[in-house]
């Protein structure tokens, strides 16, 4: 671990961290699926950590806007575990890493529609179906939530971005449409998938995401008090350990020690129990969906830091 004494203000390791990971080569892909997400340039990236003790760091492009995508799947998860009937979610959804892509249907289907985990789509398609047992505008409590967290004006929903991905969401509406079959879905596929697509579609940027993550490294509790309780924290990091990065949830547990979510808009979120949470973002993803030059950045600043739950 860094000390006062004999490690550079976290602002400076941030902007050498920006200088080394800033893309400069047009390595890498974005979602062929989701048009909007090939328009920010190669080289956006940008880094932000919120700590516990309420500072907020940030440099290069931390503070544009880009669409969370899969990140938005640990905020419903959150939101859904708030609840009381917090018992009746696990008995849809699993807690295993799926070693499969975050779309796959083959296994959703040999599992009789109980999917692996909730950071797959299957998995957060479920969460959402949960949280619309309260409201079904899901996507609009999500946002609630996120702008109780970080302030106003804050994240919003790009709902032309949405249309279009949901027009290419054939995917999506197959694992909904399986769901149902087996009974693991209440509200219609449809309607559940337009929730899911638009909750996707939040913009935030990197200083907003960080500071929305918090919750998880300080026991559960975010900016407005108690978001879930410390032993649901713990589990949310645990999950995302072993599940946030899909298919590469190893590789990037060896690489960055450190639970993470990603999303294909190519931002990561990361947690430091007791410490801070990070958010990278850089649009060009790997082979995994997960942000090339965001992984890489995040490697280089835990082994910089000492940050790491090992
Ligand atoms: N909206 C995207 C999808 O459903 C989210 C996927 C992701 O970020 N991994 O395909």
């Amino acid at each position: 671990m860094m000390t006062a004494l004999d490690s550079p203000p976290l602002g400076l390791v941030l902007d050498d961290i920006v200088r080394s990971h800033r893309p400069r080569t047009e390595a890498g892909s974005v979602p062929a699926n989701i048009p909007h997400l090939q328009s920010p340039p190669f080289d956006r990236f940008g880094i932000a950590v919120a700590t516990t003790s309420g500072e907020v760091f940030s440099s290069g492009d931390a503070g544009l806007p880009f669409s969370i995508q899969s990140i938005s799947k640990v905020f419903t998860l959150a939101m859904a575990l708030s609840a009381d009937d917090s018992g009746s979610l696990w008995s849809r959804v699993l807690r295993e890493p799926s070693g499969t892509s975050f779309n796959s249907l083959v296994q959703l289907e040999v599992e009789h529609g109980v999917p692996r985990n909730p950071f797959i789509n299957s998995g957060a398609l479920v969460v959402t179906d949960h949280l619309m047992e309260r409201s079904p505008d899901a996507a609009a409590q999500v946002l609630r939530f996120l702008n109780g967290q970080v302030g106003q004006p804050g994240p919003f929903i790009d709902e032309i971005a949405a249309r279009s991905e949901l027009s290419s969401s054939s995917r999506n509406l197959a694992l909904a449409h399986f769901l149902k079959e087996f009974g693991n879905l209440r509200r219609p596929a449809q309607a559940v998938v337009e929730n899911y697509v638009r909750q996707c579609s939040i913009m935030m940027t990197c200083v907003e995401v960080a500071k929305a993550g918090l919750f998880l490294a300080q026991d559960g509790r975010g900016a407005q008090g108690a978001v879930i309780s410390r032993s649901e924290a713990k589990r949310i990091g645990s999950i995302m350990l072993t599940c946030g990065m899909y298919d590469a949830a190893g590789e990037f547990a060896y690489r960055v020690g450190l639970p993470g979510k990603s999303g294909v808009g190519g931002g990561i979120l990361a947690i430091v129990p007791g410490e801070c949470a990070i958010c990278v973002w850089s649009p060009r993803l790997d082979s995994k969906g997960n942000s090339l030059a965001g992984t890489a950045a995040l490697a280089d600043l835990s082994d910089r830091t000492g940050w790491s739950i090992f």
